[in-house]
């Protein structure tokens, strides 16, 4: 293929991305998002494949096939798993900048040093200490995230973390330096690798402080990592379309994180250095006494629910464990029926991704229209006469509005305090993400719902069908 077509496939596929990015801005147009990256995705693959220097098709069946292999599993995760799973790909792209780079150094210092410019050299180290970084960083992430057992979930700090760790990413910095203005030098080939350890070293120390509730903003930093990365390595392999692709992966992940940042209240550097959930502040929030919880039955939910004329659903990462959306909108209809003005009030960090229950309840088929913004569902709740808050926990802590030495003070929450009747449904009295008791279900309004998100709907679904006795 001649480069014009190629440069023309790689417009096409840019254009493709930037659709496809702003299609995902809205749940309707979402899978049109998606299926446009995909395209992109292929014409990108497809192009730089048709180009004449590609001569060993091989290799090129290898990745695809390899690509395959470890994608498909990885696209059939449930969507609770969506961190760990991004943080996957984020570490996957980030080795193949690092390795690229590599390559890429080692075979121009072996064919022809004069190919090593300053600007190249300055694009390989930016490639291969984004690229460790991203790697080490969010495999960590991953493992966190994914609870294993080897990795502490808790955010571990020691004296000096922070100046140890700037100090070990600025050496690295330090000898890429060295290596970009002398990079053809016989100490430069020992060097190299040296910079490798480093840069991989760092990724992991990044992650190590920080835990709990910030881990998925945390993956979305990393995320601008990996885009940064891509970006050097297009200049590096003077290809457009990885310098484009890549930038709007690494801007798109930095609003993420910003985003997200906000949502929670928290600045960007305190995400990163602040270490919250470490034990000394999990400890100081469990300290205090609560009071006693009143448990009740789904059959008496069902029996106030009916009755009212204003119930709030406020779903949490609890109704995606249990996978309850599809009963949940059984619910909705019910009340409906009944003449109950039913309405989502949608916190926009609820559950493990920004989304996640427009996802769910997009996937029931809930009317879009009833789904409300936590602003604007604050200022009715104190005229609400039911909340019903399933396997939500952190999102609606009152701690965050009341208690000044709370971690979690300052963030955002859906005022399900202000409702006439709380019920709130969970398997227990376990905190949430964040770590942290919820004094919302001491309070005397709340009535607490045992049991898993899905059976628990189901049985309110039951008695409000008038199918309780048969069932
Ligand atoms: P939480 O993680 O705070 O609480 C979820 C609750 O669901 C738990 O208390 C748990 O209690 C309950 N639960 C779990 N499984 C089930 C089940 N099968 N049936 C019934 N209940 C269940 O979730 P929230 O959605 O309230 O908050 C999200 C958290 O994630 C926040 O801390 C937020 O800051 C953080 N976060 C989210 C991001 C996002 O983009 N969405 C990004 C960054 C952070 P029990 O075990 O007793 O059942």
């Amino acid at each position: 293929m001649s480069p014009g077509y190629v440069e023309l496939f790689y417009l096409v596929a840019t254009a493709l991305f930037i659709f496809s990015l702003h299609w995902m801005n809205d749940p309707k147009t979402a899978r049109r998002g998606v299926a446009a990256g995909a395209a992109a995705m292929f014409l990108g693959v497809a192009a730089t494949w048709a180009q004449p220097f590609v001569v060993n098709h091989g290799w090129m069946v290898l990745a695809v096939v390899l690509g395959i292999a470890v994608g498909y599993p990885l696209s059939r995760v449930a969507l609770t798993a969506a961190p760990q799973r991004t943080a996957l790909s984020h570490a996957f792209g980030g080795l193949a900048a690092a390795l690229v780079g590599t390559g890429k150094y080692y075979l121009w210092l072996s064919e022809g040093p004069e190919e090593l410019t300053t600007f190249r050299m300055v694009a390989i180290i930016a490639e291969v200490i984004l690229g460790c970084i991203t790697f080490t960083g969010s495999l960590f992430a991953a493992g966190k995230l994914q609870e294993l057992r080897w990795i502490p979930q808790r955010p571990v700090t020691y004296p000096l973390q922070n100046v140890f760790n700037i100090a070990l990413l600025l050496v690295a910095v330090g000898i890429g330096t060295w290596l970009a203005l002398n990079p053809a030098t016989p100490e430069a080939a020992f060097l190299f690798p040296v910079v490798i350890v480093i840069a991989l070293m760092f990724g992991i120390l990044l992650i190590v402080p920080i835990g709990g509730a910030d881990m998925p903003t945390v993956i979305a930093i990393l995320n601008s990592y990996a885009g940064l990365a891509a970006v050097a390595m297009g200049f590096v392999l003077e290809n457009n379309l990885l310098i484009t692709a890549g930038a709007l992966d690494g801007a798109s992940g930095l609003i993420l994180s910003i985003i997200m940042c906000k949502a929670m209240n928290r600045s960007y550097l305190n995400v990163l250095f602040g270490a919250f959930g470490s034990a000394g502040q999990t400890a100081a929030q469990e300290g205090g006494e609560q009071g006693e919880y009143k448990a009740d039955t789904p059959q008496s939910a069902a029996l106030i629910m009916e009755q009212s004329t204003n119930v709030v659903i406020i779903p949490g990462y609890g109704m995606a464990v249990a996978q309850a959306q599809h009963r949940v909108r059984e619910l909705y209809d019910h009340l409906k029926k009944r003449g109950v003005t039913v309405r989502f009030a949608i916190h926009p960090v609820a559950g493990r991704m920004p989304g996640h229950m427009n996802v769910l309840l997009a996937e029931a088929d809930v009317p879009y229209g009833d789904l409300v913004e936590m602003d604007d569902v604050n200022r009715d709740m104190p005229q609400c006469d039911v909340a019903l808050v399933i396997g939500a926990n952190d999102v609606v802590n009152p701690a965050a509005a009341l208690d000044d030495s709370s971690p979690i003070y300052g963030m955002p929450i859906i005022e399900a305090r202000k409702a006439r009747t709380i019920f709130a449904i969970k398997r227990s009295m376990n905190p949430g993400f964040a770590g942290i008791e919820n004094a919302l279900y001491f309070d005397d309004k709340t009535w607490m719902l045992f049991g898993d998100a899905k059976h628990v709907v189901g049985e309110i679904v039951k008695e409000l069908s008038g199918d309780a006795g048969t069932g």
